[in-house]
């Protein structure tokens, strides 16, 4: 992989990051907030010469969009096969819900089975690119996963902070990379304090902290490839689940800057979904507030995306705002209901906080807030085998015979 992106590199690309707040520029560095106002920085990009048929005659990767990635020189790249994930037409689950133009980007389809392999892989590489020894990553789940396995086939250490409650496999799956992984007694911004600290004092490169202004630009690839997997063609209406708020933002971050290079055209209302035990984002959008609330006590099944203080929350309200989209949060049973639904129309198994997006689809279209003639994209961010808790014993429906053939009356109706 890195010796095809190698061939790309005679392309023109200058990267700097720049205050969401104040505007002020910086030499790219490892550097996550503006030394003059603490805003938030975000990569902006100089390229030149770039269309569409330069992405579309590349290898089916994340990394095939090199010139809109953060990452200077292509040998630096660190690829286990992230992105490239299918844009499903979903008719059976939109007549479900009473909707045409319903598709599923199916994101549980990753090398660790989330969206989060696209942040990783982007966050991976540049900790290599800049000679970091370590990386390491706060989590809520499925983070750990992303970045110990980046981290693995980089060769770097690998030091995960999670709750200490997110979901069996996860754990179980994300020591199986090697990585270092620490859980944490208390919230998801216990965890992610502990987190900012080690970088801090420790120099490791902690992907969504010290990383974050890189590490967002992965999740963006999402959005170009919905984009080129309609034929160059912006969605009218993008549902996305929220935990941060981070993975909301990258996508309208990566719409505009194709928009800037002329390969698409119309906009998209952005919308964000919560599940209500931990909803500070939506609940800002309900009561019109530009600022989020946090969550002191998380309280959903939906581990994920419990996220009580979320770092983009304002960030992404504004942009759904002016997108034109909406917040909505629905309760756990919504959540565990559209996973269920999801898995038995369209034959995609995901975990409840990938699924939301489909639950949030189906109240807005019961409330109106949805027209029954939108084309709608439902971001699907988990595989179902991560969060295998819910699923209660009477879902679980077998039948039990001894290996006799009369046994196969009582199961063919004649
Ligand atoms: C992390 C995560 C998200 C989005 O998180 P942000 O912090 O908002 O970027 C969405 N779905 C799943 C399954 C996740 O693990
Ligand atoms: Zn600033």
């Amino acid at each position: 992989m890195a010796t095809e992106v190698a061939r790309w590199s005679g392309l023109i690309k200058r990267i700097r990051l720049v205050c969401r707040n104040c505007s002020e520029e910086y030499e790219s560095r490892l550097l996550y907030a503006c030394p003059k106002c603490l805003g938030a920085l975000e990569v902006k990009y100089e390229v030149s010469g770039m269309s569409k048929s330069t992405f579309e005659s590349r290898k089916r990767s994340i990394w095939r969009y090199f010139e809109l990635l953060p990452i200077e020189d292509p040998s630096n790249v660190v690829d286990i096969g992230s992105g490239n994930t299918p844009l499903v037409k979903a008719d059976r689950l939109g007549e479900e819900l009473g909707i045409r133009e319903l598709y599923i980007k199916n994101d549980t389809l990753n090398p660790t089975f989330s969206f989060k392999d696209r942040p990783a892989s982007v966050a991976v590489s540049k900790a290599k690119e800049f000679r970091l020894v370590a990386v390491g990553c706060a989590s809520t789940g499925n983070l750990a996963s992303a970045t110990a396995a980046h981290a693995t086939k980089a060769g770097l250490p690998c030091y995960v902070f999670m709750p200490s409650d997110v979901e069996r496999n996860k754990i179980l799956q994300v020591t199986q990379y090697g990585a270092e992984v620490v859980l944490v007694n208390g919230t998801y911004d216990d965890v992610n304090r502990l987190a900012h600290v080690s970088c801090d004092l420790y120099d490791v490169g902690i992907v969504n902290v010290n990383l974050r202004p890189y590490y967002v630009e992965g999740s963006k690839t999402m959005m170009l490839e919905i984009v080129e997997q309609l034929g160059w063609r912006a969605p009218e209406h993008v549902i996305v689940p929220m935990a941060s708020g981070a993975l909301l933002c990258a996508l309208h971050k990566g719409l505009k800057e194709i928009e800037e290079l002329g390969m698409v055209k119309g906009s998209t209302r952005m919308s964000g979904a919560q599940p209500e035990g931990c909803s500070p984002i939506v609940d800002a959008f309900k009561k019109g507030l530009d600022y989020v609330i946090p969550v002191e006590r998380p309280t959903t099944l939906v581990k994920s995306l419990a996220i009580g203080m979320p770092g983009d929350g304002a960030f992404a309200l504004k942009t759904v705002r002016q997108s034109g989209g909406v917040c909505e949060s629905v309760s756990d049973g919504e959540a565990l209901y559209a996973a269920s639904l999801l898995a038995k129309t369209e034959g995609i198994f995901a975990e409840p906080g990938g699924a939301i997006t489909v639950a949030v689809l189906k109240k807005l279209l019961e409330d109106g807030k949805v027209d029954r003639s939108e084309e709608v994209v439902c971001c699907v961010t988990g595989a179902g085998f991560k969060a295998t808790e819910h699923i209660s014993q009477q879902d679980v429906r077998t039948k039990l015979i001894s290996p006799k053939i009369e046994m196969l009356n009582t199961i063919f109706a004649r």
